[in-house]
């Protein structure tokens, strides 16, 4: 790849390889600090979590939030997970970084139900390194012990792609990881290619539709057909569908008149720190919903 960025930019002159280099080098070297700050930002707690919600259409209430992971780094700021995720699964280190995750969202989460969001549950993304190389069940087992948390309240995020990579494998564990009432979400569904015959081995809860379906869901006719197809098919599995990155009033019309059963995007809310999520959370009538349904139970 650099020999070719070399040919292209020595047919335009000295000036480009200079320009091209410059641009390679800083680019490589921002994965490089990156890389190599990761285990110190894990000993100094620099990542945090951001909380965005899932509001369920017909209730209009928040019903979960998606735990993001982000680094507040001391030399590049804050940084995104799609600048260290595929990092952190190089180095393996993405195994201590998922359970640290893991741990703050169950934690949060049960100050949030404390403070009388009952029902509220959150959702974690796994990776493919954390289901193939971690031992990932000995750890949520662990981690759910630790803080109290009910497996009902949690939900794991994982993409079509994960489970492929080695089906049997993440079948079995996701068949331990369901035994412990842990929910499961196919993230960015429809972007990955076809398992529904892995898909049925395991109790899936959730399909999430992609965002880049969502995205033109009001002119393209391809993707509504897309999007109306998915909650078609999670409404006739019995699963749950959920749409990812909604930012329009349109996109939201769409999918309320589609039956799709909740929504999550910049629309609804932005990811946040959680503070500033549990003002979301408090308008949205989680509590008392939540409450309410317990009482009945009782
Ligand atoms: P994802 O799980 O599919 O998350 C959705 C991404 O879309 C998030 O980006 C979110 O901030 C962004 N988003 C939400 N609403 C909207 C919207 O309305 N419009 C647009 N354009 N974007 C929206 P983010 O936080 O940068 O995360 C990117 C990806 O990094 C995630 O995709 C997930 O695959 C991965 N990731 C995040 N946190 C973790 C983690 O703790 N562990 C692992 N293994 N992966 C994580
Ligand atoms: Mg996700
Ligand atoms: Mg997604
Ligand atoms: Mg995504």
């Amino acid at each position: 790849k650099a020999d070719i960025a070399m040919y292209h930019a020595k047919a335009l002159g000295r000036n480009n390889i200079q320009f091209y280099n410059d641009g390679m080098d800083q680019n490589s070297s921002r994965r490089f600090t990156i890389a190599n700050s990761m285990r110190r930002g894990l000993d100094r707690g620099e990542f945090r979590l951001y909380y965005q919600p899932k509001l369920d259409v017909s209730s209009d209430c928040i019903v979960a939030t998606e735990a993001l992971v982000r680094w507040q780094h001391p030399e590049l700021g804050l940084l995104a997970p799609t600048e260290f995720i595929q990092l952190a699964e190089e180095s393996g280190l993405i195994v201590e970084l998922g359970e640290w995750v893991l741990r703050e969202a169950c934690r949060q989460n049960m100050v949030w139900r404390q403070e009388g969001m009952r029902g509220l549950r959150v959702a974690v993304n796994l990776s493919g390194y954390q289901l193939q190389h971690s031992r990932l069940v000995e750890t949520v087992r662990k981690v759910l012990d630790e803080t109290g948390m009910p497996g009902e309240l949690l939900e794991f995020e994982i993409t079509e792609s994960v489970i492929m990579q080695n089906p049997d494998y993440a079948v079995e564990v996701l068949n331990e990881i369901t035994n412990l009432g842990i929910h499961i979400s196919i993230d960015d569904f429809g972007t990955g290619y076809s398992s529904l015959a892995h898909l049925k081995r395991f109790s899936v809860n959730t399909l999430k539709i992609d965002k880049s379906f969502v995205r033109d869901v009001e002119n393209n006719t391809t993707d509504a057909a897309i999007a109306s197809a998915i909650i078609a098919m999670g409404s006739s599995l019995n699963l749950k569908v959920i749409a990812e990155g909604v930012e329009t009033e349109q996109q939201m019309d769409f999918l309320r008149d589609n039956n799709c059963d909740q929504v999550q995007g910049f629309l609804i809310s932005r990811p946040l720190p959680a503070d500033q999520a549990l003002k979301v959370l408090r308008q949205k009538c989680i509590g008392e919903l939540a409450q309410g349904r317990e009482a009945l139970k009782e």
